[in-house]
């Protein structure tokens, strides 16, 4: 959901002499250690932006109100038919509601009172918004009638909605913070992390997440240091306090004292150091003791991680997400849009090569600019995501592609399709191919002789059980250990509250991608990891036991990978990877890879 910043002037020194030290414990999803003054998010009702209007402006500020109201009205007739088609009681009580809220959208008292405000006090409309809930929320309670207060939380819904309304153009929330400032908040969802400046954020905490979603990925792939699922941290935090964010050891200490801040400061440069010695990899070739080669990329998420991916020495991009593409706007992008930051991210990687997945939106990934093609879904993860939603909404599976083919001219492009789980859904995305090279054919663009390689993400216990088939309807696999791993333990890799349960060492996770390296081997096709497991350097010689040879992962781990690879011999990584494949318990696993990982270390 859409967060709305909370006003607030923020004084890096404030506070600094209270000398707390108050320590809160969650995951460190992001390594690195960020000092700064904390910026707090709210989300909600309580903290909008309020300002005056000037008065030759008061009756355009109405206008942008009722436009907002005649969004939340369009909005709801759709709930309402798709509420109609439901049976049952449940539906009976939804339609109930939803024409409340339709009433109340109609000329109730919250909507003539905002107006009213808007016109009288001069304040803008959210404001006005807010004040006008807050005195109806107060009068229906002060009647002591148990109807109207349970009217309270229509009136705050339909509030809360126009609030997302009006304040849903202004995304660029986190520009013209101090530098190394922290951002904390209830939740941070994607969207708002593409809006993190890594040159400007320190870091950022939040009470929700978990250390495998979207938030946690982004975090990782543009270096920001942070800490998930951290309750606490609301309470306890001013904006303007000084805070810690240790993104290697889980905390975020609140009010640090000067010795506290002087230790941090010290384990942050011994951090930097570390990275710089391991740039000097660069250029050295991931070839193990004995001599075979692994391919290492990166994975892309925004356009600005191009510099950090050609640093880090990546020898291609393994996954670009083009969900980028999406958020934090209202309209889907055009292909002609697509076309040239596509473009543009294959000619900056000089030659090297590009794997451009289509859309993966849905579960934790949700872009405002399809909003329209997603409904509410009880088990979004299990809903309309990714090739489903290409699949069902044709045009974007088709822009997209157009746009994917139109780029191919400029480098040398790979298409890897998400959540694939059966054979058909290949040969619909093909024969969509088919079409949209017709299309293009048509319009004189010229596509080369070749055109790019499919691939297909294996993120799902079918799916890899199922590689054999898939292996000889596509070109290449990806294996995203991600997705996996939540589809095979039914783990929410996004939520912190079961995080202790989500782990990629699961004996039927290591399986799976066995399964999947040796279909690939047998269809002989190539098979690359690039969820999360590509990027810890404690995984790489299993890895490469288990047969993979090309990895994919956030620019930051990159390094330290390609370190632990030149020092690993394929032998010995296969009978490492063996030794685990015989183990049923995740702790026995875990155990004998990080001996196994100290041995080789000392
Ligand atoms: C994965 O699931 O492992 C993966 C790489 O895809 P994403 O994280 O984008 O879902
Ligand atoms: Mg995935």
């Amino acid at each position: 959901m859409k967060i709305n910043e909370k006003n607030t002037t923020i004084n890096p020194l404030a506070n600094l002499t209270l000398n707390q030290d108050i320590t809160h414990n969650g995951l460190g999803v992001s390594a690195g250690i960020a000092i700064g003054p904390a910026h707090v998010v709210e989300r909600g009702l309580i903290d909008v932006p309020e300002y005056t209007i000037t008065e030759s402006a008061l009756e355009l500020e109405v206008a942008r109100f009722d436009k907002a109201v005649q969004k939340s009205i369009r909005q709801i007739q759709k709930l309402q038919s798709k509420a109609s088609v439901l049976e049952g009681a449940a539906a009976e009580e939804l339609l109930y509601l939803l024409d409340a809220h339709l009433q109340m959208l109609r000329g109730s008292r919250l909507v003539r009172g905002v107006v009213h405000r808007i016109r009288n006090t001069k304040n803008n409309a959210e404001a006005s918004v807010q004040a006008e809930f807050s005195q109806i929320a107060e009068a229906f309670s002060a009647m002591g009638d148990n109807y109207l207060a349970g009217k309270i939380e229509d009136v705050r819904e339909v509030s809360a909605r126009l609030l997302r309304n009006l304040t849903s153009a202004e995304y660029q929330a986190f520009s013209g913070l101090p530098l190394g400032t922290i951002i904390i908040a209830e939740e941070i969802t994607p969207a708002d992390t593409a809006l993190m400046d890594p040159n400007r954020i320190g870091g950022f905490t939040s009470t929700l997440g978990g250390a495998e979603g979207h938030t946690a990925i982004m975090a990782r792939s543009l270096g920001l240091p942070a800490v998930l699922g951290a309750p606490g941290v609301m309470r306890t935090v001013k904006a303007g306090d000084i805070v810690i964010i240790d993104g290697v050891r889980g905390q975020v200490i609140v009010k640090p004292s000067k010795d506290t801040i002087n230790r941090f400061k010290r384990r942050r440069q011994a951090l930097i150091r570390r990275q710089r010695q391991l740039r000097r990899l660069q250029r050295v070739p991931a070839i193990t003791k004995d001599g075979t080669a692994v391919r290492l990329q990166c994975n892309m998420e925004l356009p600005s991680e191009l510099e950090l991916s050609l640093d880090a020495g990546a020898e291609g991009i393994g996954l670009l997400r083009s969900e980028f593409l999406y958020m934090n706007r209202h309209k889907p992008p055009s292909e002609d849009e697509q076309y040239v930051a596509i473009r543009e991210i294959l000619e900056g990687m000089n030659g090297c090569p590009v794997t451009v997945r289509t859309l993966d939106i849905g579960s934790d990934k949700l872009a405002y600019s399809l909003g329209n093609h997603i409904s509410p879904s009880v088990n979004p993860a299990l809903g309309l995501r990714a090739i489903r939603l290409s699949l069902k909404v044709r045009p974007l599976l088709e822009t997209q592609i157009a746009a994917m083919l139109r780029a191919c001219n400029h480098g040398e492009m790979r298409i890897l399709l998400p959540m694939i789980t059966s054979v058909s859904e290949i040969y619909h995305v093909r024969q969509t191919i088919a079409k949209v090279v017709r299309r293009l054919r048509r319009r004189r663009i010229k596509l080369p002789d070749e055109l790019p390689k499919i691939g297909i993400m294996i993120e799902t216990p079918g799916a890899a059980i199922a590689s054999e088939s898939l292996a000889q309807v596509c070109d290449f696999f990806s294996i995203g250990t991600n997705d996996l791993t939540m589809y095979t333990l039914a783990v929410d890799r996004g939520d912190e509250q079961v995080a202790n349960l989500y782990n990629p060492l699961h004996p039927a996770v290591l399986r799976l991608i066995q399964m999947t390296v040796d279909a690939a081997k047998k269809y002989q096709i190539p098979v690359n990891l690039c969820g999360e497991m590509a990027g810890n350097p404690k995984y790489s010689a299993l890895l490469i036991g288990l047969g993979l040879r090309n990895l994919s992962m956030a620019a930051p781990s990159l390094p330290r990978v390609k370190q632990r690879i030149i020092n690993l011999n394929v032998s010995e990584a296969y009978t490492h990877s063996q030794n685990i494949l015989k183990q049923s318990d995740t702790t026995d696993i875990s155990n004998i890879i990080d001996e196994y990982n100290s041995l080789k270390k000392n």
